[in-house]
């Protein structure tokens, strides 16, 4: 039993004063390796601001946020950025491809950008766009794929440098049902084919029912879990 990220009450604010708005409260949660959970609430219940914490893009306000080993408060930038940019996959719901660059470059990007050999992140990057059932796609750009395609591709890209975590915000949210469907089942082989584990928040019921465990929230809070069929 491996705990891969950890939340110990928790609170994040934004902004200060008169303007201060509590987007998480105490949250207390643990997530073992090989998890695919999924944050459900209404909009504005701090599911975003969770997965900026766990990703170290956001710091918390009070309490600590420790993933995959490193308690995140107390790091040092650049070794906040090395974790992040390492270890962590982040898919979002507009997929943020570049528009210039092909798929295949798309999804090379993070490892030449961390300094692998070309050859390699090309091979990768072939790999992953294979597994994700758009090798015939690799020489086009964003704008000649549907929606559901880059986000295969964007998918592609977060497990470029074999993530520990993958985050993912609303990944289904700009997509129609037989696309979500196609990217549910890409989630649901990412522990099994890359022992991964994913953190993701949404709004469908169909990503929820497919994660390992549901984690409902409101008002910055964490309201209840509880388990889904699916064993992680
Ligand atoms: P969700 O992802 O569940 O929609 P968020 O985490 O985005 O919720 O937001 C939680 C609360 O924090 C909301 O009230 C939201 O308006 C507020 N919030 C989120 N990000 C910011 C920010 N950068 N500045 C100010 N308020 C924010
Ligand atoms: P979602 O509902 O999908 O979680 P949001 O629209 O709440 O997304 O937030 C999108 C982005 O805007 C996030 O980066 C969040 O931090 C920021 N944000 C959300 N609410 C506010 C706010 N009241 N003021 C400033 N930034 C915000």
């Amino acid at each position: 039993r491996r705990v891969v990220a950890l939340l110990d009450r928790v609170s994040k604010q934004y902004g200060s004063g008169e303007n201060a708005t509590w987007a998480l409260r105490s949250v207390c949660l643990e997530i073992e390796q090989g998890e695919f959970v999924a944050l459900v609430g209404p909009s504005g219940c701090g599911k975003s601001s969770l997965l900026h914490l766990l990703a170290g893009i956001d710091r918390p306000s009070q309490g600590r946020v420790v993933v995959l080993g490193q308690s995140l408060g107390e790091l040092e930038e650049r070794k906040l950025t090395e974790l992040r940019l390492g270890r962590i996959g982040i898919v979002f719901q507009f997929f943020n491809l570049l528009p210039t660059l092909t798929a295949e470059e798309n999804v090379e990007l993070p490892g030449l950008l961390r300094g692998m050999a070309p050859k390699e992140a090309r091979q990768r990057a072939r790999a992953l766009l294979e597994e994700v059932g758009l090798s015939h796609r690799g020489r086009h750009r964003p704008e000649q794929m549907s929606g559901g395609e880059m986000q295969r591709v964007a998918v592609a890209r977060a497990l470029l440098l074999e993530p520990a975590l993958v985050l993912a915000d609303e990944p289904t949210g700009n997509l129609d049902s037989e696309a979500s469907q196609t990217v549910i089942e890409l989630f649901r082989d990412l522990g099994r084919r890359h022992g991964a584990t994913l953190v993701l928040a949404t709004h469908s019921q169909e990503v929820a029912a497919a994660s390992s465990r549901i984690v409902r929230m409101r008002d910055g809070q964490i309201l209840g879990e509880e388990p889904v069929g699916r064993k992680p």
